[in-house]
């Protein structure tokens, strides 16, 4: 008897250059089985991909609640530091997708971590039970030691002041959603550029488009040296003052940041700086008609409440598009096109 050679019954790369069924190719999107660690691996094509499938996941979530495309995978979201949003909307994102969870999200010291595992252990032992673990941890650089040890795709859900990549995808499409064009636009971001990945993600994100960028901070949370480098180095079109009123007018974009506190050594310095800015309705007087206020929360008194019956307050919407964001992202590493 002639032997046939098996075909692997999963192979996701083969997956995301297979046909669609109608003999219709199916365009790889190049993230297939990939680590998710730096906004620095988003090309226009690839953002492109990610925010169509997130429209298509919001048209399907709004139609039908979920579908079962992830049905038999399991994601791990293990979280070293405090999380509301991402955490929830990755569970979210998982669970509408028709996947599973483990969640140690609520306390990595109820795991073996507060016996004293290390990352490449815990990392090591997870990915025995997964397809593919979130990671959210304090130490710049946690991300890629992860990745370094694991065997399934790593999704970097913010490794300490460093990035947070999937905040930054979801920020840029929430822009476009809002605004219908990322080009031309004025970006203001408020608040801690020192300490803050999201802005640290987004800035780095924004190289492919022509935008102006507005840096507002205090002196000690001004946007970091390399950054600014890199930024200025592609060319960019930046300013960076003390004071929200030299920018208010102008703006399409105010994203605003809390200052990060326990990225601080010295919490005197924190107090110096804590209460540096607070968007209020008679601020947003001044601003444009058209534009919006973004946050990746949380907030500690950076935004008035009174701010969010204001039509330009968008950051609940923003919170709501980081599901959509994270469904696209899953499906696009598990292969599921
Ligand atoms: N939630 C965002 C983060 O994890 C912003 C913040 O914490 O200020 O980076």
């Amino acid at each position: 008897m002639e032997l046939k050679t098996l075909q692997p019954l999963f192979d996701l790369e083969a997956m995301s250059k297979a046909t669609n069924g109608n003999g219709q190719a199916v365009v790889s999107n190049g993230l297939v089985g990939q680590d998710i660690l730096s906004v620095s691996q988003f090309d226009p094509g690839k953002l492109a991909y990610i925010f169509s499938r997130a429209r298509e996941m919001r048209e399907m979530v709004r139609q039908v609640g979920g579908t079962h495309i992830l049905n038999g995978h399991v994601v791990a979201c293990l979280f070293y530091e405090p999380s509301t949003r991402t955490s929830s909307s990755f569970i979210a994102a998982m669970e509408r997708l028709g996947g599973s969870v483990i969640p140690i999200t609520q306390g990595v010291n109820f795991s073996s971590v507060s016996k004293g595992e290390t990352l490449p252990d815990t990392i090591r032992t997870l990915e025995q039970y997964s397809d593919v673990i979130v990671l959210r941890h304090p130490e710049l650089g946690s991300a890629q030691v992860a990745a370094d040890y694991a065997s399934v795709p790593i999704i970097n859900a913010g490794d300490g002041p460093g990035e947070h990549p999937t905040q930054a995808l979801l920020d840029l499409f929430t822009i476009q959603d809002e605004l219908g064009q990322i080009d031309g636009l004025k970006i203001a971001m408020v608040g801690d550029l020192r300490h803050g990945r999201t802005v640290h993600s987004l800035t780095k994100l924004l190289q492919h488009y022509d935008v102006s960028l507005r840096f507002v901070s205090p002196e000690i949370l001004r946007m970091p040296l390399t950054i600014m480098n890199e930024i200025l180095d592609a060319g960019m079109n930046v300013r960076e003052t003390h004071d929200v009123a030299d920018v208010i007018e102008n703006a399409d974009v105010l994203y605003v940041t809390r200052v990060q506190k326990e990225r601080f050594a010295d919490l005197s310095q924190y107090e110096d700086v804590k209460n540096h800015y607070e968007i209020t309705p008679e601020l947003m007087a001044k601003a444009k008609e058209k534009m919006i206020v973004l946050h990746p929360l949380p907030r500690v008194g950076e935004i008035h409440y009174a701010v969010d019956s204001d039509p330009r307050a968008a950051y609940f919407r923003q919170v709501q598009n980081g599901m959509y964001i994270r469904m696209a992202l899953l499906a696009a590493v598990l292969g599921k096109a």
